[in-house]
């Protein structure tokens, strides 16, 4: 496994990361769950991403009970503040002083732990003025109950403006967690250049387009039994947007590509997303403890341009930007 600096920190994350949406307290059992992380910890993965929202608190719950037991000085742990948990009240949203305050404390003795590494702004708040986000986390900082704070899906203008805010109040932003894939290059125009900017790095999340760039989706053919297309629990929904034949036809493309590389399909999507070296993480979800074991072959990947040019061809007209 390689490393890398989480922006212009001292902080140290494993390019792989496991990330636990949809899966766990959802798609999959705790005892599968338990042997996923199991797997990544064996394969070297360090730093876990999770969030408050994820299956209402459960998956946090999950994570935490998985890693109980291990040494929490060699571990990264990221989770994230924004949506409601469990019952609704009319402050259990966004990111005011009062929701960061209460769902730190939350977060926290779901997962069991008396830090995370890093706590990120699921989204941005358009209501709550920055400001007094900003200083929500400052003080969060101070306290010790993170040690470094993040966000996620913040645009251009949001991140300069959050950054400037943050110097003032002591801290940084180290990161931003977008959506980036092969098929999902929105970031790459104005969001990646302002972070290099910034000292910011973007942690990415689906870097396998939820599991289609592994190509086990054939147009025209019934999707795997278990897999993320046929989950009823929301995956079906999610993935919708990927699952059009169009899309589905120009990803098989990709697999002489990655047999000429000597990868499978799932390493070459995520070894795709790390060739940007403003990535510092590829965030990566598993339903099964086999595929841990084969997402993490794609650290340390090198892809030369032929490949990265034949990709490019392989899915034009199917590439968001
Ligand atoms: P991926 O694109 O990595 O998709 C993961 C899914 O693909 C798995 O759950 C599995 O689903 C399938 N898969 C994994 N490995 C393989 C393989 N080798 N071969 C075939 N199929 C495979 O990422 P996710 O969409 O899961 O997102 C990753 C993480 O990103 C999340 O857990 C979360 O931490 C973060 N995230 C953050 C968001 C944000 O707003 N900040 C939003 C969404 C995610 P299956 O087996 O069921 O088909």
């Amino acid at each position: 496994m390689d490393y890398r600096y989480l922006g212009n920190s001292g902080l140290k994350v494993s390019e792989i990361t496991y990330g636990n949406w949809l899966t766990h307290g959802s798609q999959v059992e705790n005892d599968v769950a338990t042997q996923c992380v199991r797997a990544a910890l064996d394969a070297g993965i360090t730093t876990f991403d999770t969030a408050d929202a994820y299956a209402n608190g459960a998956a946090e719950k999950v994570l935490g009970d998985a890693l109980k037991s291990e040494r929490r000085e060699s571990l990264e742990i990221f989770t994230k503040v924004y949506w409601p948990v469990g019952p609704k009240g009319v402050n259990d949203v966004g990111l005011s002083r009062k929701h960061i305050m209460e769902g730190i404390d939350n977060s926290l003795s779901r997962l069991q732990m008396d830090y995370v590494d890093l706590y990120q702004a699921h989204r941005y708040d358009h209501e709550t003025p920055l400001e007094e986000t900003i200083q929500a986390f400052a003080d969060v900082v101070r306290s010790g109950k993170a040690l470094y704070i993040g966000v996620s899906e913040w645009d251009a203008d949001q991140l300069r403006r959050g950054q400037e805010l943050a110097r003032q109040a002591g801290f940084s932003i180290v990161s931003n967690q977008p959506q980036y894939s092969a098929l999902w290059r929105v970031i790459e125009e104005k969001v990646v250049p302002t972070s290099r900017e910034l000292g910011i790095s973007q942690i990415v999340w689906s870097p396998m387009a939820q599991g289609v760039l592994s190509g086990k989706y054939e147009p025209g053919k019934d999707a795997p039994a278990g897999s993320r297309a046929t989950d009823s629990k929301g995956g079906q929904d999610t993935i919708a947007r990927f699952m059009d034949e169009q899309t589905l036809t120009a990803v098989q493309k990709l697999r002489p590509i990655a047999d000429g590389a000597g990868l499978k399909m799932s390493q070459l999507a995520i070894a795709w997303v790390l060739q940007n070296d403003n990535v510092a993480a590829a965030l990566v979800g598993a339903s099964r403890p086999e595929q841990v074991a084969e997402n993490v072959a794609a650290a340390g990947v090198k892809l030369d341009a032929d490949a990265m040019k034949a990709i490019d061809d392989a899915l034009s007209g199917v590439i968001e930007r």
